[in-house]
């Protein structure tokens, strides 16, 4: 349903020449009907520019966006506006992502405002109070700010903005990082029974390697612009390939801990480099353990190794 083919997006950076943030460098993926898409990293990887690219909030530098086979990458704003309808988002944060000036009723109805698509303000007063239902608030919450929420009503709120266009295609970006752990479980168990539900497509943003596992059909881990694994999410965990998602599952926390136990060395080390100047050759190798002379001159690519399952290391 949504296929991303080779997206690439640079930003300039003002006052230093012709040099450009290298955000995303030929990103490619498709989500399936009714599936997850987690697309997981550290911060600065790319995957909210990624999110940001899709909806056309930034101008793709190049590749297409295909939505049903069309390819939206290119049309007008005109001719995007019915496109939008199809696809929402939902942002990382709850508290800045919500007008402080509008009611609820206000915010969730917005988008219905904006495309026209009921006759009368009894109408949309009826479809918000509906929506407001299906994420778990109710009719009473429609004439409050949004200061008077907690996080993960707030966030409720926003789901209920995004759907109230019944999408085809959902962008949660990182939707529970500013929550709760409590909060968390809540706000991801309520867009999973959504997902079943309406049968919509999410591509789903986290660093969170746990979290991004427990929502997703299929993961892609990215690493400084580009995806270097991708495979349905129960391989992830039971056959990582990359030295990059090797390291990322190692520093994910023991949900049980033993007394005794010791902690997984985390196999990553230093910082992520810089987008405006990435390392040649393969960009995870300035961190990797067991980079080879090849990884320092040649960019490895994806490549299937098993079935569905692609990585691209010079190990495989
Ligand atoms: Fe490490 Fe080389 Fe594989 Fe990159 S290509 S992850 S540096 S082994």
């Amino acid at each position: 349903m949504l296929e991303v083919q080779n997206l690439v997006k640079h930003f300039p950076v003002h006052g230093v020449g012709r040099k450009v943030v290298h955000a995303v460098e030929g990103v490619s993926f498709a989500i399936p009907q009714g599936q997850t898409f987690g697309l997981v990293g550290e911060s600065g990887c790319g995957k909210s520019t990624v999110a940001r690219t899709v909806m056309r909030i930034y101008e793709p530098t190049s590749g297409s966006v295909l939505l049903d086979g069309q390819d939206i990458s290119r049309l007008s704003e005109k001719e995007l506006k019915p496109i939008r309808r199809k696809i929402q988002m939902i942002f990382q944060d709850p508290y800045s992502s919500l007008n402080a000036r509008m009611k609820v009723r206000d915010i969730v109805a917005e988008p219905l405002m904006v495309h026209r698509l009921f006759a009368n303000q009894a109408e949309i007063t009826e479809a918000v109070a509906s929506m407001l239902g299906q994420v778990g608030l109710g009719r009473q919450h429609m004439n409050r700010y949004p200061h008077e929420f907690s996080g993960g009503q707030r966030q409720r709120i926003g789901i209920a903005r995004a759907l109230i266009m019944n999408p085809e295609i959902l962008i949660c970006d990182e939707p529970i990082s500013a929550l709760d752990v409590s909060i968390q479980a809540q706000v991801v168990n309520l867009l999973k029974s959504i997902q079943k539900e309406k049968n919509i497509s999410f591509l789903f943003i986290a660093h969170d390697l746990a979290m991004v596992r427990y929502v997703s059909h299929l993961i892609g881990v990215m690493y400084l612009g580009r995806i270097v694994e991708k495979c349905g999410s129960k391989e992830i965990y039971l056959k990582p390939l990359h030295p990059y998602t090797k390291g990322l599952l190692d520093s994910i926390p023991s949900p049980r801990p033993v007394k005794g136990d010791v902690r997984k060395e985390v196999s990553i080390e230093g910082d992520i480099p810089s987008p405006v100047s990435p390392p040649p050759g393969c960009a995870f190798h300035t961190r990797c353990r067991q980079a080879m002379a090849v990884c320092r001159e040649t960019t490895p690519y994806l490549k299937e190794v098993e079935n569905g399952h692609e990585v691209a290391c010079h190990l495989y």
